[in-house]
């Protein structure tokens, strides 16, 4: 299958969906491609009088469909005829994914695409096998805990992978019983209102999944403070995820699920297979041009093995051959925006002038798009900007440790704790330091997801609060209500 595509012929959807509507709108949001910098389509954004109307169409459907009260197994058939949906037009959403975000299309069919379909059948199989409960109480009483699900849901979802994420808010919140408005990044809204329509497609009722197009501080805070949305689930920055918080305790409390940035460590022991744990590393900074919330941007390696270990990782970066996302044999990606490149660009000029040696990278490449090389940086204290912050860019930081103790003092990072990887052979310190590493997963001996979806995920400290994936995320879709009969 040939997957390649010409970006300038390729039809894109951009309106709003209300119901079964598309609902058109002029756009006002410029959109530039990162694989050539082009100017190519402009978002449009939703004002809070349109959110309102989406919310109100979100909630009629929840009644005349009675979504969250009709047999379980309806809607698990329901969500599992949109997976097949989502499977047979792969390529074109594919290639919507591919136009518009870093993501290079020969890795999507297979990838997001195919994970996406399979995640949606994952949660609508909770649908009939969570419930209520009876509890035990003494006999003069029945008690039970009775599981409802919220009503209308509100998701935000980032441009880094836009596909996946629609996938990990729509499936528990729908498979829940419940409606949702979801505003996509809008930088990269067309396959997630691609995904919607099929969905309509599958025989989802309408309205019961509803997309509008905006920025954050517009659109989105209107769906985080609207008082008919019962719940938030925002996927995002940390900086972001702050905003909404704030914008939630001044409009009305209610419950939210926020994933957010992360800046994750990878510690490496002198016992590890090294061969693996380089390319294992170098894959995790590498993929999606290190645009990813869970990059492992922190190498922390026992001292004697650095050296080897580095040179191998910077064998892995010199090996990366940028092309346009809409080539099928692009491997490395761009990075969203200009202002991302210079962002990137400026915190590594500002690691080296603290005193790191830059030992592989850290310019942008040459050549159409915002490509960025790969990067390694050595020298760096916690107090560099290369650890500080959260770069989301093909940027590694190097400290090395002697003992465990330091190792995970140098993990430990003040602010972020979304995932930690760990390297070595000896399965009593493999415990002893996943017991003591301070983040919400850990990978140890690889650095990557599988595909057990049942594995949730999300943040320690500011990483988030709450989980994506695994039964968290089903249930965080439902809420409990206690019942206590006097018999
Ligand atoms: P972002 O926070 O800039 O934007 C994310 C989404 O939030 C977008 O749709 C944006 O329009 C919206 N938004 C921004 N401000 C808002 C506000 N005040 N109110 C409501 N909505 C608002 O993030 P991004 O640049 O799109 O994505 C990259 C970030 O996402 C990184 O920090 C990354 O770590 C994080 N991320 C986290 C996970 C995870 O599972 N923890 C997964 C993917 C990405």
């Amino acid at each position: 299958m040939n997957l390649s595509f010409n970006p300038d012929t390729l039809a894109l959807p951009i309106h709003h969906l209300i119901g079964d509507r598309r609902v058109p709108a002029k756009g006002v949001i410029g959109m530039r491609r990162p694989s050539d910098g082009k100017s190519y389509a402009d978002c449009p954004q939703a004002s809070a009088d349109l959110v309102d109307e989406a919310v109100a169409t979100a909630k009629a459907a929840l009644k005349t469909s009675n979504w969250g009260g009709v047999r379980p197994r309806e809607r698990i058939n329901v969500m599992h005829r949109w997976a097949d949906l989502i499977e047979q037009e792969a390529v074109t959403l594919a290639k919507l994914e591919a136009i518009a975000s870093t993501r290079p299309v020969g890795e999507l069919v297979a990838g997001d695409v195919a994970i996406t379909a399979e995640q949606i059948r994952f949660f609508a199989e909770f649908a009939d096998k969570e419930g209520s409960d009876l509890v035990p109480t003494d006999d003069g009483n029945l008690g039970m805990t009775m599981s409802e699900p919220y009503g209308v849901v509100g998701a935000i979802t980032p441009w880094n992978v836009p596909l996946s994420m629609a996938g990990w808010k729509l499936g528990p919140a729908l498979a829940a019983g419940n409606a949702v408005v979801l505003k996509p990044s809008e930088m990269t809204p067309f396959s997630t209102l691609f995904m919607a329509e099929l969905a309509l497609k599958a025989g989802v009722p309408a309205g019961l999944i509803n997309i509008v197009l905006g920025d954050g501080p517009v659109t989105g805070n209107a769906i985080t403070g609207h008082p008919d949305i019962a719940k938030v689930s925002f996927t995002g920055s940390t900086g972001a995820g702050s905003a909404i918080m704030a914008n939630i305790a001044a409009t009305g409390i209610k419950p939210m699920t926020l994933e957010l940035g992360g800046k994750s460590p990878q510690l490496v022991f002198a016992d590890a297979d090294l061969n693996k744990a380089a390319a294992a590393i170098a894959r995790s900074i590498l993929a999606n041009a290190g645009q990813a919330c869970v990059a492992g941007s922190r190498l922390i390696v026992e001292e004697g093995v650095a050296q080897d270990l580095c040179n191998a990782i910077v064998t892995e970066m010199k090996k990366v051959k940028a092309g346009p996302t809409w080539d099928e044999a692009s491997r490395y990606s761009p990075i969203i925006s200009e202002r991302q490149r210079d962002r990137i660009d400026t915190i590594v000029k500002a690691a080296v002038a603290a005193g790191g040696t830059c030992v592989y990278g850290g310019a942008p490449m040459e050549g159409d798009g915002y490509f960025y090389t790969p990067t390694l940086i050595t020298d760096v204290d916690n107090a560099s900007p290369a650890i500080t912050d959260e770069i989301f860019g093909p940027v590694l930081s190097v400290q090395t440790f002697r003992t465990e103790e330091e190792a995970l003092s140098l993990a430990d990072h003040p602010t972020y704790g979304l995932a930690a990887g760990l390297f070595t052979r000896d399965l009593s310190r493999a415990i002893r330091m996943t017991r003591a590493l301070q983040a919400g997963t850990i990978w140890v001996n690889r650095y990557s997801r599988s595909r057990d979806h049942i594995l949730p995920t999300g943040g320690y400290k500011q990483s988030g609060i709450g989980k994506d994936l695994g039964r968290e995320a089903y249930l965080a879709n439902r809420k409990t209500k206690s019942v206590l009969i006097n018999l």
